[in-house]
């Protein structure tokens, strides 16, 4: 949807999500509220096929997962930045936020004005059981005619600013779209860049040390890279960096974020994902870069293979991001020297050793 979408699309989104919340079962929170908005305004297509991929999975919408989706919604600004896009990101994410609290109150509002509407009703209903003089009966029903002209009056009203609030939030979220298109993503792949890679490890691994739930990386780099430009030119190196970045995308989901770790190497963060986990993803990919043959755009004449070495490593709880990261970079290293074309784990990091006073407990 785009941002100048019409009142009646917008109004059509937020009965969407709201829809769609109550039947998953997700609880009614602002951050909840604004993911599903999202998703039904179509400005964030990542996280469209995100959820999709989640929801194909059959795994439903764990607080967890939740809150890494609405991390992922808000994800782009980092704090204290002096960058220009930063700043900008920031101020589009704060008023996002007093948008959202100002449906969430409306809908409140609009909830608790139901619930009047309903006790005037019942006390109605219950004055005129008894038997009661034709003056009586007037009373009340003109009480009633009152009750419920103010009650539409006031749902107008609340209707009015629910719109006017989800065309914010449409609008800014279009704006966090763009802002996050160039600041997050690579432009030769499509896939999320390095900045993008480290806010997202920084939370996969805050996510991980909190619930304690497995957390695996994969490091990838194209073997003899530089040969193939020598050989091929830089253009149809380009077009194999992509065809990478494409298998990439096809062979993860879920939660699992693959990026464009820099020049011709690639990282995959595996949320929720044990080391066993992560090998039979990264043979998949594997198998999936080394069974393509590079064409030449022109004539579909088919020139070479492409083959791609890999390290992963599981997340060992007392380690921290830089120890995880080069972990899984000297099982890459070990890969290559081990005849590229295949992958090698990190051996889980040595536990600290007591020296001094208690080493012989
Ligand atoms: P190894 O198997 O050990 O990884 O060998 P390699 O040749 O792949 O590694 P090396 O680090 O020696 O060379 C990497 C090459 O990747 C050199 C560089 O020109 C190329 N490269 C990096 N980024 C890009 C890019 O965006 N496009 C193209 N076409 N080439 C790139
Ligand atoms: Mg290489
Ligand atoms: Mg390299």
């Amino acid at each position: 949807m785009p941002a100048s979408a019409k009142p009646a699309d917008v109004a059509h989104v937020a009965k969407c999500a709201q829809r769609r919340m109550e039947n998953l079962g997700i609880a009614p929170t602002p951050e909840n509220y604004l993911i599903w908005f999202t998703y039904y305004s179509g400005t964030d297509t990542d996280l469209v096929h995100r959820i999709d991929k989640i929801v194909e999975q059959g795994d439903g919408f764990p607080e967890d997962v939740c809150q890494a989706l609405y991390a992922r919604c808000m994800s782009v600004r980092s704090r204290n930045s002096e960058d220009e896009r930063d700043i900008e990101l920031m101020h589009a994410s704060a008023e996002i936020e007093t948008s959202v609290a100002k449906v969430m109150e409306l809908l409140g509002e609009a909830g608790e004005e139901a619930q009047r509407y309903g006790e005037t009703l019942a006390t109605a209903d219950g004055a005129l059981s008894a038997n009661v003089a034709a003056d009586e009966v007037r009373r009340i029903v003109s009480g009633i005619v009152d009750e419920t002209q103010r009650m539409v009056a006031k749902n107008r009203e609340v209707n009015e600013r629910l719109e006017n609030s989800n065309q914010q939030i449409i609008e800014l979220n279009g704006k966090i779209a763009e802002i996050r298109q160039e600041a997050m993503c690579d432009a030769l792949t499509g896939l999320q860049n390095r900045r993008a890679f480290d806010i997202n490890l920084a939370g996969a691994v805050e996510n991980a040390q909190q619930d304690g739930a497995p957390l695996s990386l994969l490091i990838l780099d194209i073997d003899h890279f530089k040969k193939f430009n020598d050989t091929f030119g830089h253009q149809l190196g380009d077009q194999v960096i992509q065809l990478v970045g494409r298998c990439l995308e096809d062979c993860t989901k879920g939660l699992d974020t693959p990026a464009r770790y820099g020049g011709e190497e690639f990282a995959i963060i595996l949320p929720k994902t044990t080391l066993d986990g992560a090998v039979s993803v990264a043979e998949q990919i594997r198998e999936t870069v080394a069974g393509k043959s590079i064409r030449r755009k022109s004539t579909g004449e088919a020139i070479a293979n492409v083959t791609i070495s890999i390290g992963a490593a599981a997340f060992h709880g007392s380690e921290d991001i830089e120890d995880f990261v080069n972990r899984a970079d000297t099982a890459l290293y070990a890969a290559k020297n081990a005849g590229r074309n295949c992958m090698m784990c990190a051996p889980v990091p040595k536990p600290f050793r007591v020296v001094g006073g208690n080493s012989a407990a």
